[in-house]
């Protein structure tokens, strides 16, 4: 079987003819398999949905219980059966549930990665490179300027400015499913213990996390006066950093955790004071170690800067190809309900 007859890059996503399925379509289809629940890969309106549970259970959280016809639940390691395809889930270390998606058919195996890190992350379970014929890999920071610091390093330095300015506020912007949760975590684990607030759009995601990860008390920032408010962190969605919103905090610093942040450029534009490079996509050092890692003689790359990386692949004699198919953005910035 060739690679294109198992999983084909078409305008609704990529589709599995043999399995009668997509992977992270784009646009309302029979059969899905999702790898993970950002709204770009994770829309509502599929007949019948295959996923992670936690992917299943924040897609309900954000769309309702009827984003879909029907569910099925795969953990990871758990291999099904669609048509004469073997698909098998495992962990992409992106956000809670997120996963690699392995189809295999004819001796031939398939990983479509979805959005992937390399690096420790105490909300999810930690990325595995899968051996495989053919690695689809995403390309998000696919540029050899984007090298991430160390997550520790940057939660120091909020830490650090919370401590020099201990009469003010530090208003984080963060995307509301995963990243404000790390984000959360990394505090925690740099030993502050005091109340984190939240913006009401982080709400419903970050309590289904706590649920499952350890992220200390949280308070809601609509429940707190001014004063209250005075040394604290408070998390928000990174739209909301520009808000009349922040007007209820005392004097605030403004930071923003994105591995966008790399772009001076960006943190201007956005008019943040304490750019935090902390990213849930791996960096050029984290996708040219996993694609020798998982063994593929073929790379198919997508979304994001998939030029330098196909290049990349040719010195390397691998051989690649960018997909170019639409419809998945940089990141996730929804607000999920109103403040
Ligand atoms: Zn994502």
């Amino acid at each position: 079987m060739r690679a294109e007859d198992l999983l084909k890059p078409t305008p609704s996503g990529l589709w599995c003819p043999p399995g009668d399925f997509h992977i992270d379509p784009v646009r309302a289809v029979d059969r899905a398999v999702i790898t993970h629940a950002h709204s770009d890969h994770a829309r509502a309106g599929h007949r019948a949905v295959l996923a992670t549970a936690e992917t299943l259970d924040l897609m309900r959280l954000r769309y309702g219980e009827d984003f879909a016809g029907t569910t099925q639940v795969v953990a990871y390691g758990e291999t099904v059966r669609l048509g004469g395809v073997a698909v098998t889930l495992h962990p992409a270390g992106h956000v809670l549930g997120s996963a690699q998606i392995a189809v295999q058919a004819g001796g031939l195996r398939i990983v479509a990665s979805g959005d992937y890190k390399d690096v420790a992350d105490p909300t999810c379970a930690p990325f595995e490179p899968i051996a495989c014929d053919v690695f689809i890999t995403e390309a998000t920071f696919g540029l050899p300027v984007f090298r991430h610091p160390d997550p520790p390093a940057e939660i120091v330095r909020l830490l650090q400015s919370v401590r020099l300015f201990p009469d003010r506020a530090h208003l984080v912007g963060a995307y509301a499913l995963g990243k404000a949760q790390r984000v959360i975590a990394l505090l925690r684990q740099a030993g502050w213990d005091k109340p984190i607030h939240l913006h009401g759009a982080l709400e419903a995601i970050t309590r289904y996390y706590a649920g499952r990860v350890d992220l200390g008390e949280l308070r809601l920032v609509r429940d707190a006066g001014k004063a209250d408010l005075v040394g604290t962190i408070a998390l928000c969605p990174p739209s909301a950093l520009q808000d009349r919103w922040t007007r209820r905090f005392p004097d605030p610093i403004t930071a923003f955790a994105s591995g966008w942040m790399r772009v001076r450029a960006r943190a201007r534009q956005r008019g943040v004071e304490l750019p935090l490079v902390i990213s849930d996509h791996a960096d050029w050092d984290g996708l040219t170690a996993t694609i020798p890692a998982t063994g593929a003689a073929d790379v198919w790359v997508t979304h994001g800067e998939e030029d330098a990386l196909v290049h990349w692949c040719g010195t390397r004699g691998i051989a690649a190809r960018p997909l170019r198919i639409l419809g998945y953005g940089e990141e996730d910035d929804v607000p999920d309900a109103a403040p």
